[in-house]
């Protein structure tokens, strides 16, 4: 899909505007909603805008850390948040 070109487009911006084109220390990644046996879900959008980016794409899970299960569950539950104007559709 779409999204899928938008994310490698976002992890290249990432590399070399916030890390000047090496990978920093990182805090171990684990997934929020394993270690709080959570589910993301679209009624809390506080939670998943920690997934998005400030301008509402949703962010890879390989910098947030989420597992492959969660992941697929967070972009789903973000885009039913979008479609319940919870949270923005990628700004221009
Ligand atoms: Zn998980």
């Amino acid at each position: 899909m779409i999204e899928d070109k938008e994310m490698m487009v976002e992890e290249g911006s990432f590399r070399d505007k916030k890390m000047g084109g090496k990978r920093t220390s990182f805090k171990k990644k684990v997934c929020k909603f394993c270690a709080q046996k959570s589910e993301p879900d679209y009624k809390n959008p506080e939670i998943l805008r920690r997934y998005t980016t400030e301008r509402g794409k949703i962010l890879p899970a390989r910098i947030t850390g989420t597992c492959a299960k969660h992941q697929r569950a967070v972009s789903r539950e973000i885009k039913r948040a979008r479609v319940l104007a919870y949270l923005p559709f990628d700004k221009q």
